[in-house]
């Protein structure tokens, strides 16, 4: 009998350990809820996953970066907390920025650059697609309702982990029309932090300490907000960015959190390196 117990159990454990089964079992204790956010003609989504656990929250806000969500889902179903996710797009495709309709008018603004309690820096934020309509206050309101209910889902916690996606590729010339050729830079990665050919751009001009370990590739980074953080990463030879004391407000989560006084980290992966954000956000929770 005892016997026939053991082997049971140990089938469980066989069927646990193969990957997919093991992600299936934790997933399941995943608490899921919605909420709607009106944004003019359009409605998005908060998707809010929750687990007994750490008391940290996961922000995901760019729809596109799907490895970081995935990554994310899994650390949650690990450790517990709390994920916000903000879903937007209607037409089954996934988009960094949100797109919405108010009088005639198509605007769309990146969801990464709407916490700020300045309106000026909204009112950079928020472009216009289509339509002869401007940014007026009541546009500036709409896409403030948001930034409000995404906040208001985190600001309980003391801990915000952002996960993001970047692109990680290099300067390249591309050819638009058949004569028409255009410099494009080199993505966003960890090389944005450094002064480079004497220029300082907005990243350079928010950061205090670099740590990079060169055998890191550039596109995996944390950028925090507290010197605490910055030392435990770069004890662990971790490539990390912090923070400075006056950052600029570009209506980024990283600037207002700060002044909230939350601690803050981001953790940037390239997009689709699922296993190496997953291995970033155990270092923070070891
Ligand atoms: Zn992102």
């Amino acid at each position: 009998m005892i016997k026939h117990r053991f082997y049971r159990h140990l089938i469980v454990i066989i069927i646990l350990s193969s990957s997919s089964s093991f992600h299936f079992a934790f997933s399941q204790e995943l608490k899921e809820r919605t909420k709607s956010v009106r944004l003019g003609d359009q409605t998005v989504y908060l998707k809010i996953f929750e687990k007994p656990g750490k008391d940290i929250v996961f922000a995901h806000v760019h729809e596109n970066e799907v490895a970081a969500l995935e990554a994310g889902k899994q650390i949650l179903a690990k450790h517990g907390g709390r994920l916000v996710t903000l879903m937007h797009s209607s037409d089954g495709t996934k988009n960094r920025n949100v797109t919405f309709t108010h009088a005639k008018t198509t605007y769309q603004f990146d969801p990464n650059r709407i916490y700020s309690v300045d309106d000026k820096v909204l009112f950079k934020t928020i472009r216009i697609i289509k339509g002869n309509g401007k940014v007026d206050q009541n546009v500036i309101d709409i896409v403030k309702n948001l930034a409000t209910q995404i906040w208001g889902e985190m600001h309980d916690l003391p801990y915000i982990v952002a996960i993001h996606n970047n692109k990680n590729t290099p300067a390249e010339v591309k050819t638009k029309w058949l004569f028409l050729h255009r410099l494009e830079p080199e993505s966003y990665s960890v090389n944005s932090y450094i002064k480079s050919f004497d220029q300082s751009g907005e990243s350079n001009k928010s950061c205090s300490d670099i740590y990079i370990n060169p055998m890191v590739n550039n596109s995996e980074f944390f950028i925090v907000t507290e010197r605490n953080d910055f030392k435990m990463l770069s004890e662990k030879r971790y490539t990390v960015v912090l923070q400075n004391d006056n950052p600029v407000d570009d209506g980024s989560m990283s600037v207002y959190a700060y002044r909230k006084g939350k601690r803050y980290v981001n953790a940037e992966a390239k997009m689709g390196r699922v296993k190496e954000q997953i291995e970033m956000l155990e270092i923070l929770l070891k």
